[in-house]
Formats: C-alpha cells, sequence, structure tokens
C-alpha cells in the first residue's frame, strides 16, 4: 500500500468512528510509524509502505477509536512552533494556551522582566516557550507531580533551555524561594461535574484538570498566594474556563483591589487569558 493509499484508509476510519479532524490525525500518526515530517510525507506520496508498518498503523489507529489522543499514541505534541514529549503524566498542551504565552512575552518586553514563575508546568510548555523566546529570562517552573517534573526536565533538555529554567516541586506558590515579576498558570479549570469518564479528556491526569465544584478551586488558592509571591510591578497571567472571567476577575479584585484586570479571547472567541498588572 502506498502513502497516499494508507491517508486515505486511516481518514475513512477515524472519520466513521467520529474522531475530528480524521485528516490530520491520520496524518500524525502515520508520519509517526515512517518517521517522517509533514514535507516528507506529501513530497514522496507514491512510496510504498512496508507491510509491518501498515501493521503497525493499523494498532494505533484502534488505540485512536479506543478514545486515546494521538499526542499520547505518539509521545509528542507541538506547542508555539515547538515540539514537546507528553505522556499520561502530562496534559496535553492546547493551542489556546499559546495565547497566555504571547501574553507573557508582551508583557515581559513591556515591563522588562527578568523573572517568571509557571505554575502547573506539566509537560512544560509555557516554561519552555517562554525560556527560547526570552533572552535573559530565568523561570521557575512548579508542580506538585514529581512525575509531570520527569517531563518537564525532559523537554528542557531537549530545548537547551536547563540554565533558564529552575524545576520545583510544590503545590502552586508554596515551594517558591523569591519573588517575581510575573506569575503564569494554566491550573486545572475543569468543573468538578464536567470531568468525563470516556472520550480523550479521560485519558489525561484529572489533577492537570479538576478545578473542584466551579473549577476555581487552584486559581483562588493561587490569587490568594500570589499576594505575597509577585514584586512591586509585577503580572499575573491566568487561563480560564469558559465563563468564568467574572468570577475570577472578582477573586482578583478581592486581592489586589488596585491591580488593573483584562481579559483576553482566544481565536473561537473565547475569554481565555485573564491578566492582572499591579502597575
Ligand atoms: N483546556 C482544557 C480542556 O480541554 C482544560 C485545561 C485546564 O483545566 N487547565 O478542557
Amino acid at each position: 500500500m502506498n502513502r497516499r493509499k494508507a491517508l486515505a484508509e486511516v481518514r475513512k476510519i477515524l472519520a466513521e468512528n467520529q474522531i475530528e479532524d480524521a485528516t490530520l490525525e491520520g496524518e500524525i500518526l502515520l508520519r509517526h510509524i515512517l518517521g517522517i515530517n509533514r514535507s516528507q510525507l506529501y513530497t514522496d506520496l507514491d512510496n510504498d509502505i512496508k507491510p509491518a508498518d501498515v501493521k503497525h498503523l493499523l494498532k494505533l489507529i484502534e488505540k485512536r477509536t479506543k478514545g486515546e489522543p494521538s499526542a499520547y499514541i505518539t509521545g509528542h505534541k507541538e506547542f508555539y512552533g515547538l515540539d514537546f514529549i507528553v505522556n499520561q503524566r502530562v496534559l496535553i498542551p492546547r493551542p489556546e494556551t499559546e495565547l497566555l504565552v504571547e501574553q507573557a512575552i508582551s508583557l515581559c518586553q513591556e515591563y522588562r522582566y527578568s523573572t517568571i514563575a509557571d505554575i502547573g508546568t506539566g509537560c512544560g510548555a509555557i516554561a519552555i516557550s517562554l525560556a527560547v523566546s526570552i533572552p535573559n529570562i530565568k523561570i521557575s517552573a512548579i508542580d506538585i507531580s514529581n512525575d509531570a517534573l520527569k517531563v518537564t526536565k525532559q523537554n528542557c533538555e531537549k530545548h537547551g533551555v536547563l540554565d533558564k529554567v529552575t524545576l520545583l516541586h510544590g503545590n502552586l506558590l508554596q515551594s517558591l524561594p523569591e519573588l517575581v515579576d510575573i506569575i503564569v498558570a494554566n491550573l486545572p479549570y475543569v468543573r468538578e461535574k464536567d470531568m468525563p469518564d470516556k472520550g480523550p479528556l479521560s485519558f489525561e491526569p484529572s489533577l492537570a484538570l479538576n478545578g473542584g465544584e466551579k473549577g476555581l478551586d487552584k486559581i483562588k488558592t493561587l490569587c490568594h498566594q500570589a499576594v505575597n509571591k509577585l514584586n512591586k510591578k509585577g503580572s499575573l497571567l491566568l487561563e480560564i474556563g469558559q465563563r468564568q472571567s467574572g468570577d475570577v476577575m472578582a477573586i482578583l479584585r478581592e486581592h489586589f483591589p488596585s491591580g488593573l484586570v483584562e481579559v483576553k479571547k482566544d481565536l473561537a472567541g473565547i475569554e481565555r487569558v485573564i491578566i492582572l498588572r499591579l502597575t
């Protein structure tokens, strides 16, 4: 079977199993097996695929149709133009989180920030994207899960940023030894009742998703702790879920009455990032 035929077959099976983006997902799985990038795949569409690779591909397709996300099947996910190692110990980075990274970079430029704390760093997607993009920055990447921190470390090594990123184990800001200029966090914010028992989200660590009754438990605690962890002209950036902006703004105003609060929408038009500036 050649690559063109394989792509068509895979797309068909995935689509029949109600997998969204069947074309893209099929391509990711095929490329993973062949160990090639996108342009290599499409330049040689008539190349034959070895029978052993076809068999392997069918196995992966079966996993995918049973709900396992492609990122866990391949062990990789692209975020902010970088390739990250992922596994079931960490949340899969989402494209909408790139908004948080963009906003953090522009604040760091505007205020010449030199220290960042990334709370609930997981695979390190946010911390490492910032480390790669901002010269002379020092980042503390903190997670409560030691298992997750093993993945963060692998990704720091992969992207050569271990000199800029310090890994810390701890509950939110508790283990952060000194004040920082900017705190960024994509904490668990899924409401308890929305936690799925099937589908792709059920493969991800609930520790990284479950934010309690209103989804705001961790965000609340972080805002409380941040009062004593931010430098004078510091900022706090939080990723939030749908219809959480009002509650999170109220929490921020309570803890930082003189701070400026702003909400940014993601590409889907959903309020996704809340920015607090102390300046
Ligand atoms: N954005 C994730 C989702 O798909 C939730 C991530 C989080 O809780 N921080 O629901």
